[in-house]
């Protein structure tokens, strides 16, 4: 069962010798080919390849040339590599004020200090004066019998809530320690949307949000980019956070503490509380558009029919661009980061199109922008895009690599939820790599990935890792490189690229990511996902039975 591409053949003696030539080619998958596209990706010449800036258009075009030489089609806007991706980046400003009056009395949070947060209506200046309700931690979740709104008409409010759900060890709960979509902050802005409420206030706790307030305080005080609102689109007015001291503040006029909140926001029959407060913002941000764009080349399938199909190949090109220097050092390169991820979308996309008999379905090889700055190049993507989700099979998601050499395990969180898992697991079989579940799931890492944006619209997706063990070197080097990559490296000038790197592992996960899509791209049926599971109704909305 070595080849993948010989699904279709007929004879067996032509299936032999074009067995034989098709595990040829999969084999010259090459780890220092990865190498080259990762030194020029990662080069000080791109700049550290943000959005909209000059380092962008270097790394894109670079892409689009290398999809163009490998033989991969333009499959973007108008017959070109790129689809534009409109964003607006909103950098929220220190004139920022919000309050809170009841019973009374007023209270002013101070910016960053005890709130961050900004409109999302894409506006310099925004303003509103709205009643507090409380809800819990906001999620209608009907296939856990979980309602925190009960029906509580929220159009015109503030929702307070906190982030996280309701604490479970029950795998059929909320997914038991894992943390489910509906426990990510993100989830709670959009719910409340659909809802009709005018802005969400999130308590931060540490327990709560999994990390401190300093974290919160970076990520939401500089700007983010998001999708451009089309004309008449609903978004909040208010988006943010306050800490668990101005959260008490807030809540003092209504005779409610932040420990009493939480507590009810554990039971199944909580109902939505009104503060009897009135919260009033005032917004000032820096908004800007930006001029970015997602790479979409694409490998045609053999079959007349399922041609129209697709598997997804997915990485970030971008990352942070030029910053404040450390040790004299403002280019963030973002080599491991994620110049290593779109050496193996190339290195994959090459192989693909040199196979001389292609599978049934399309290859798409996808390098998305804005990963940094939320998923946003994949969320456009998702929305506007090539091959329809109803139409494609899998994605697979590559999302930085350490290049310590030869693995002997993976890490594809997210694949045990899909009907692809046996296809998985024997190519892993295979390769000799043993699947290591998630060692985190309660961070919910899934939820923080270009594969996520995917998985939204029903896509079965997941991110291709490696696991921490490394042939020939002690058990605990993996993890010691992790932790020192997180600790050091991660998101500084620092990851950058380096001459010694061993790209073994590298080149065993493009090569285990092209057998899987090769017979992902064969299969009968398109894979789904598992029943229960919290993405099968976007599935089958798609149109995947
Ligand atoms: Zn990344």
């Amino acid at each position: 069962m070595g080849c993948h591409c010989a699904g279709i053949l007929r004879r067996a003696a032509l299936l032999a010798i074009l067995a034989g030539s098709c595990a040829a080619q999969i084999q010259e998958i090459s780890g220092e080919r990865i190498r080259a596209h990762v030194k020029f990706v990662a080069s000080d010449l791109l700049e550290g390849r943000a959005p909209g800036t000059r380092g962008e258009k270097l790394a894109v075009e670079y892409l689009a040339a290398q999809f163009a030489l490998v033989g991969a089609k333009p499959a973007g806007d108008n017959s070109t590599y790129f689809q534009k991706v409109p964003l607006v980046g909103v950098d929220p400003q220190p004139a920022s004020e919000l309050s809170a009056r009841g019973r009374g009395r007023t209270v002013r949070l101070r910016w960053l200090e005890e709130f961050v947060g900004a409109s999302q209506r894409q506006k310099p200046l925004d303003q509103f004066e709205a009643e507090a309700v409380f809800v819990g931690h906001g999620i209608t979740a009907p296939e856990y019998q979980w309602d925190d709104f009960k029906g509580a008409d929220v159009r015109g409010k503030i929702l307070l809530l906190f982030t996280n759900e309701p604490t479970s060890t029950d795998a059929n709960f909320f997914g038991g320690r894992a943390l489910t979509y509906y426990g990510r902050w993100t989830y709670k802005y959009e719910e409340a949307l659909r809802r009709g409420a005018l802005g969400v206030i999130i308590i931060h706790t540490a327990p709560t949000a999994g990390y401190g307030w300093n974290v919160v305080r970076t990520s939401w005080g500089r700007e983010q980019p998001s999708v451009k609102l089309a004309a008449g689109e609903a978004a909040l007015a208010f988006a943010g956070w306050v800490t668990s001291e101005a959260g008490e503040k807030l809540l003092a006029p209504s005779r409610h503490t932040v420990a009493e909140l939480l507590k009810a926001s554990e039971s199944r029959d909580f109902r939505p509380i009104p503060l009897g407060i009135r919260v009033r913002g005032r917004l000032a941000a820096k908004v800007r558009e930006l001029d970015t764009s997602n790479v979409v080349a694409r490998v045609a399938g053999s079959d007349p029919e399922l041609t129209s199909e697709a598997v997804i190949f997915s990485a970030h090109w971008d990352h942070l661009g030029v910053g404040a220097p450390v040790n004299g050092d403002p280019i963030y390169n973002g080599a491991v980061d994620n110049a290593t991820g779109c050496g193996i979308l190339v290195e994959i996309a090459r192989a693909w199109a040199a196979l001389e008999q292609k599978p049934r379905r399309s290859a798409l090889f996808l390098a998305v922008t804005a990963e940094e700055g939320g998923l946003r190049g994949s969320e456009y993507y998702a929305l506007h895009p090539a091959v329809p989700a109803g139409k494609t099979a899998l994605a697979l998601n590559y999302d930085a690599f350490p290049p310590v050499g030869r693995v002997a395990d993976v890490v594809l969180s997210g694949a045990e939820r899909t009907t692809a898992l046996p296809v998985i697991e024997g190519v892993a079989r295979r390769m000799g790599l043993e699947i290591k579940p998630d060692p985190h799931p309660e961070q919910g890492s899934y939820y923080r990935s270009d594969h996520f944006s995917f998985a939204k619209v029903g896509i079965p997706a997941f991110s291709v890792k490696t696991g921490d063990r490394i042939a020939g070197k002690p058990a605990d080097f993996g993890e010691q490189f992790f932790r020192e990559f997180n600790s050091k490296h991660y998101h500084q000038p620092s990851d950058e690229y380096h001459a010694d790197w061993d790209f073994a592992g590298l080149e065993q996960m493009a090569r285990f990511g092209l057998l899987i899509g090769l017979e992902a791209a064969n299969l009968e049926r398109l894979p789904t996902w598992k029943p229960g599971d919290e993405f099968l109704p976007a599935r089958e909305k798609s149109g995947v039975k």
